[in-house]
């Protein structure tokens, strides 16, 4: 079978309709970038900075930022990268910058929150992102935003970054798009109202199950409330791509369930247009839907959302759909 995958390396990702989707990946620090090519990602949906922030003992420098984007944009050679801004907090912690001890720290002050209350890192970051642009294809992300305030404040920094870089003389792309994690269940509710405004969506599923179901993505006493195909999730992530369509903008995923062999049919089915995985997944996600029609599974995934009632029933849904 990865003698099979292996041949699929330098394809682009059709499915046996003659669709294309596009398959990323998702990269904590640029040494991934060997993985990234070696498995023939068509890009990068999602670049975790925080590694960026935990592997140093103290805010790592604009200049040590760049260098990090810029090697990751020029190593892609032009295919899009999404970096993602910082998520510290909830289970990630830098030892030279001391969080407030919280009672629910997954709640707490995390990602956009600390960025929007500690500007001066949330900038130098933006700052380095904004000159490592005219190296590749960068698209920005901001994690766990769940109100448009939110994201609405951060954009208006970035665009002032921007507009103090380009006022010097700086080289900066003029095509950077900007979007969010889709995470938090308020956003994703609200998707037709933020689709108006950002240049796309990367749905978090990790977080975005997480606190659908009130169940901690840790927690092994809670698993069995961590369910990926439950109908609730289902309905929230075609919300959030049909919001995305409505308003001429794109929908990615970037959470576990885009390289799931059950999940994969079922957004397949609901029209979303990349997908995000580890680079080891990202071969056997191209060999799964180049044996897929879409036009069968549009009709498969109105049923996972419109009629199934359980994870397990749309489970079993897939697999029979699989295996017919
Ligand atoms: C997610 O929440 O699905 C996600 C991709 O972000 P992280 O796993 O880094 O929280
Ligand atoms: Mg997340």
């Amino acid at each position: 079978q990865k003698a099979e995958w292996e041949k699929l390396k330098n394809e682009a990702t059709v499915t046996a309709d003659g669709k294309h989707f596009d398959i990323a990946a998702n990269i904590g620090t640029p040494d991934d970038l060997d993985g990234v090519i070696a498995n023939g990602a068509e890009g990068i949906g999602l670049y975790r900075t925080e590694f960026l922030y935990m592997q140093s003992e103290e805010l790592p420098t604009e200049d040590d930022q760049f260098e990090a984007y810029k090697t990751v944009l020029e190593g892609m050679k032009g295919k899009p990268v999404v970096v993602r801004t910082m998520d510290i907090g909830g289970d990630k912690h830098l030892s030279y910058l001391p969080l407030p001890e919280e009672m629910n720290p997954f709640l707490g002050y995390r990602a956009i929150r600390i960025s929007l209350d500690r500007q001066e890192i949330f900038r130098t970051q933006l700052r380095a992102l904004l000159r490592a642009s005219a190296f590749g294809q960068l698209r920005i992300m901001f994690p766990m935003i769940g109100t448009l305030a939110e994201f609405r404040a951060a954009k208006k920094i970035f665009e002032e970054e921007k507009a103090k870089l380009v006022e010097k003389g700086v080289e900066v792309s003029d095509h950077i798009q900007l979007g969010m994690m889709m995470e938090v269940p308020a956003a994703a509710v609200l998707a037709d109202q933020f689709a108006k405004e950002v240049d796309f969506f990367s749905i978090g599923t990790n977080d975005l199950i997480q606190y659908t179901m009130a169940a901690d993505r840790g927690n092994e006493h809670v698993s069995y409330l961590y369910q990926p195909y439950n109908p609730s999730i289902l309905r929230l992530v075609k919300h959030v791509i049909d919001s995305a369509h409505a308003e001429g903008k794109w929908a990615g995923m970037c959470g576990e369930a885009a390289g799931d062999n059950i999940m994969v049919p079922l957004l397949l089915g609901m029209g979303l247009d990349e997908y995000s995985m580890s680079a080891t997944s990202v071969l056997r996600v191209r060999s799964l839907m180049k044996k897929m029609s879409t036009a069968d599974l549009k009709e498969l995934a109105d049923r996972a959302v419109n009629e199934s009632i359980t994870n397990e029933d749309n489970k079993k849904l897939v697999e029979s759909y699989i295996n017919k």
